[in-house]
């Protein structure tokens, strides 16, 4: 039989990780190829390139990485891969995932996938949760949506899922609007149509900075103040509740935002950040007369990236109309 060309490729992250001296944690070891072979069924779905592209927990990945693992995704596609895998750490794996979706330019599915427990751990949920990514990756039913993100049998879009729980085995979640489809028998089920992509050029520079300052009770303004003298290109505030800061804080928007794009985006897990409900000073209303820019839904980190994003292909002034079409 005729099988579709696969590609997978490792970045590290808990899926990879085993311990090198007992008692001294688990580290990223394994390779790609090592962890193919933990499901034997694959061979039998596809024709299986895989490659160990890094070997990093995954907060240590960093931006020129994702970059040269998007040169890599692409090339597959252009010798003839059906789909993309790429399994790395959970921790930042909801951002890997929006920065991939925002740039990645094809019908075919680009999947990410990792693990809660390591590889050597009894009842490690890598293999199960690589075999689920690639039979998503194998559906017709996964064309056209960018990217998604499999874990413990779920289907969550790229811009919608977060990591949800520090250690559970259920970790991701998409608040708001649930996962994106399931896995039952080894079938894919989506719940919803494909919805329309917008994808970026690639960024021409990433030597820019966008800082993420997270509002907090009685939080001094120290690190605000400074954020124009310290060279960012732009910044990412993550308020208090529907898009708040503190009045401090709402003084110092002004002078930042007549400089370089600021969004505001909500600090709470799940819900948006308002448009036209609070009046005082530091609420929403106020934050966008100064001239911020509020993020609805889109949690603060995915914020962050899409501005440095479209900080990187000089797009900046099209950041109210890409936060628009992120919203739900
Ligand atoms: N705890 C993480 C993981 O689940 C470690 C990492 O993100 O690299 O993979």
């Amino acid at each position: 039989m005729d099988l579709p060309n696969l590609s997978i490729a490792s970045l590290g992250g808990t899926v990879s990780m085993q311990a090198r001296v007992f008692g001294e944690g688990v580290v990223p070891t394994v390779s790609g190829a090592t962890l193919l072979a933990s499901v034997p069924e694959l061979r039998t779905l596809a024709r299986v390139t895989v490659e160990t592209l890094q070997l990093l927990p995954s907060a240590s990945l960093s931006f020129e990485h994702l970059l040269s693992v998007l040169r890599w995704a692409n090339t597959q596609i252009e010798l003839g891969a059906v789909a993309v895998v790429l399994t790395q750490g959970t921790d930042t794996l909801e951002e890997s995932a929006a920065f991939f979706d925002l740039l990645w330019d094809h019908d075919e599915p680009l999947v990410l996938t990792g693990a809660m427990r390591s590889a050597a751990q009894t009842g490690a949920d890598g293999p199960g949760n690589l075999l689920d990514a690639c039979q998503v990756g194998l559906a017709e039913s996964s064309w056209r949506r960018g990217v998604q993100v499999v874990m413990n049998g779920q289907i969550h879009s790229a811009q919608a899922v977060r990591k949800t729980d520090s250690m559970a085995l259920q970790a991701f979640s998409s608040p708001v609007v649930g996962p994106a489809g399931l896995l039952l028998e080894g079938d894919v089920h989506y719940f919803h149509p494909p919805r329309q992509r917008h994808v970026l050029p690639l960024p021409q520079r990433s030597t820019h900075k966008v800082a993420l300052l997270q509002a907090s009770l009685s939080a001094d303004s120290l690190l605000l103040e400074n954020v124009l003298a310290l060279g960012y290109d732009g910044l990412m505030i993550a308020g208090f509740g529907a898009g708040h800061v503190s009045e401090t804080w709402a003084g110092k928007i002004d002078a930042i935002a007549r400089k370089i794009p600021v969004i505001v985006a909500t600090r709470c897990d799940c819900g948006p950040t308002a448009r036209s409900t609070y009046g005082f000073k530091g609420g929403e209303m106020d934050l966008a007369k100064r001239g911020a820019s509020m993020a609805g839904f889109v949690c603060p980190r995915k914020s962050r990236i899409l501005l440095w994003l479209l900080l990187g292909c000089q797009r900046q002034d099209d950041l109210a109309r890409y936060l628009r079409l992120l919203q739900y």
